[in-house]
């Protein structure tokens, strides 16, 4: 109908948008392959800009078989089932925070790095995006030595992604992976798995050499922009962050979760992926009381994007609850 309207009808305006080599370009064209949905989303933390970039996605074949403890597997299907959600996988986001302060470009854990592969390191071309280029980033965060946390802050040709940045560890995760003998006795990870993800975290901390700055849970950053948490069980040093600014703050609880409903309907209900997993689940719990009676605003590494929301109580356990989207613009 525009097109019988518009086409070389220049006067009312809808002929010359139509026309436009852009648009024209773009209607000739059949898509070579499928659009990448929205992946950068725009907020603010009191005073700060803060973006979630996705830097991808995961999808875990496995499915419930990586969730225990396995007694309750038939549970956890009745419970995905009544939210319209697969058993047969596991989606897990991988959403990277970025903060700019007007001193400071923080980044909170730097997703796989840039990759072959279709559905995942969007990281980099999120923050071109955004206008920030790699060496602005002045301080960065890694809350833990897994790959989809550590591997995006190596460049493809083996240099630091962020030459100017202090990457902040904790003691306990950095000296975890740096010494010669790691006990996995109570994790339930493929135990072939384990030596070349050793091997990586160990070559990656060794490329970030004096980049990386061993700072404990409770240690306060920036004026108190940043608060360091503990968050042990997922790996042994596993870090949270408490981000404020003017009165309004973002509890970043990185890997405490990985699905959006089904550590929440339960908190004993984890995924075969932590380090203690008694620890883990002791640590989401403490996480979500504290969450839920404070009503603090919460981000997730894992949790769909953008990943913010709030965790209120409901029932025995509790729930996700995402923030309504919003548009950031020049408008009131
Ligand atoms: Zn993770």
């Amino acid at each position: 109908m525009l097109r019988s309207l518009g086409l070389g009808s220049a006067a009312i305006g809808v002929g010359s948008v139509l026309s436009s080599p852009r648009l024209s370009a773009n209607t000739a064209q059949t898509p070579s392959g499928p659009v990448r949905n929205p992946y950068i989303y725009a907020f603010h933390i009191g005073d700060l800009e803060a973006w979630s970039i996705s830097d991808g996605f995961m999808k875990f074949g496995q499915g419930l078989d990586l969730m225990y403890p396995e007694s309750e597997r038939p549970a956890m299907k009745a419970a995905l089932e009544g939210i319209y959600e697969p058993a047969d996988f596991l989606p897990l986001y991988v959403n990277v925070l970025v903060i700019r302060s007007d001193r400071e470009v923080m980044l909170f854990d730097a997703g796989f790095g840039i990759s072959e592969r279709a559905d995942r390191g969007w990281l980099m071309e999120g923050l071109a995006e955004i206008g920030i280029q790699p060496e602005a980033v002045t301080a960065a965060f890694l809350s833990h030595a897994h790959g989809d946390h550590q591997a995006g802050f190596i460049a493809p040709d083996g240099k630091p992604m962020f030459p100017n940045a202090a990457i902040h560890t904790t003691p306990e995760e950095y000296n975890f992976w740096r010494q010669k003998e790691h006990d996995f006795s109570k994790s339930r990870r493929n135990p072939k798995a384990i030596p070349g993800m050793i091997r990586k975290a160990q070559e990656r901390f060794e490329i970030l050499g004096d980049r990386v700055q061993q700072t404990k849970a409770g240690s306060r950053l920036f004026g108190g922009t940043v608060t360091i948490e503990n968050g042990f069980g997922h790996t042994p040093g596993h870090a949270l962050y408490r981000i404020e600014s003017a009165g309004e703050s973002l509890f970043h609880i990185v890997d405490s979760v990985h699905h959006h409903m089904l550590m929440f309907r339960d908190p004993k209900w984890s995924i075969g992926l932590d380090h203690t997993p008694k620890l883990a689940v002791e640590t989401r719990q403490c996480i979500f009381a504290q969450a839920a009676q404070s009503r603090t605003r919460c981000y997730g590494f894992h949790i769909p994007w953008p990943g913010i929301g709030h965790i209120a109580q409901q029932g025995s356990g509790y729930a996700w609850i995402p923030e309504r989207q919003w548009w950031q613009c020049r408008c009131s």
